[in-house]
């Protein structure tokens, strides 16, 4: 098939998925870079969590010990009572991913009128959301656990215990390497990683019609 230049190129939103510390933000920047506006949950659930609204249930729910010196959330004490308890974990999910996906709808849809390449969703719990179901390609990035135990232990100070019993809450990563429609490796420098995503990001933003493309 010949490309024209002149063909509008679709809208493509990504997902990335992939254990921690394998790669995803890494792999959204890269694909911010190449003119896609990213979409990043965490910083997105931070900003939940300061709504004064969030806060009051917050404390209605767990008392003041959810709450800094300051009366901001402490995320600290929060991650400490979610992830040791599956029933308040999917209480807090109920409260902030709805708000969550309020303001990556906006997003989506600003970059759309904008006229930009696409959008990046970094979510770690993208399929556990049903996220995926909203992306044209979903990436996984594939990265050995001793590598990313070294990169989060350097990066967030986190041990392979903190790693797990966070991962725990997650989908398996076989199963998310099986749901996604591309895979890349991140073991090696970042060059490399930033050749495989212009690969895929071309293949798909080149296809003119979206039933061209070699999505899902
Ligand atoms: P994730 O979003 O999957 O948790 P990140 O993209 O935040 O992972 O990467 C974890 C850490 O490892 C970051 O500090 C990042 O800069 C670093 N990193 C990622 N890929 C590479 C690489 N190929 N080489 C060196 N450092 C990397």
């Amino acid at each position: 098939m010949t490309g024209s230049g002149s063909q509008k190129k679709k809208f493509v939103i990504f997902g990335v998925a992939g254990g921690i510390g394998s790669g995803k933000s890494t792999v959204a920047r890269m694909l911010g870079e190449l003119g896609c506006v990213v979409i990043d949950s965490d910083a997105q659930a931070k900003a939940a969590l300061a709504r004064p609204d969030v806060k009051a249930t917050l404390v209605r729910w767990w008392g003041t010990g959810v709450l800094d010196a300051h009366g901001n959330v402490d995320h600290k004490a929060l991650a400490e009572l979610v992830f040791s308890n599956e029933r308040e974990r999917r209480r807090l999910e109920g409260l902030i991913h709805p708000l969550i996906a309020a303001s990556r709808d906006e997003q989506i849809e600003r970059a759309r009128r904008e006229g930009r390449a696409g959008a990046v969703i970094d979510a770690p719990l993208l399929f556990e959301t049903g996220l995926d179901a909203q992306c044209d390609a979903v990436i996984f990035v594939d990265c050995p656990l001793h590598v990313r135990l070294e990169r989060v232990r350097a990066s967030r100070g986190w041990d392979e215990h903190e790693l797990k019993r966070r991962e725990k809450a997650q989908i398996p990563l076989e199963e998310k390497r099986r749901r996604a429609d591309y895979e890349v490796v991140n073991t090696g420098d970042l060059d490399r990683l930033g050749r495989q995503i212009i690969q895929i990001f071309t293949s798909i933003t080149e296809a003119s019609d979206p039933s061209d493309a070699p999505t899902r």
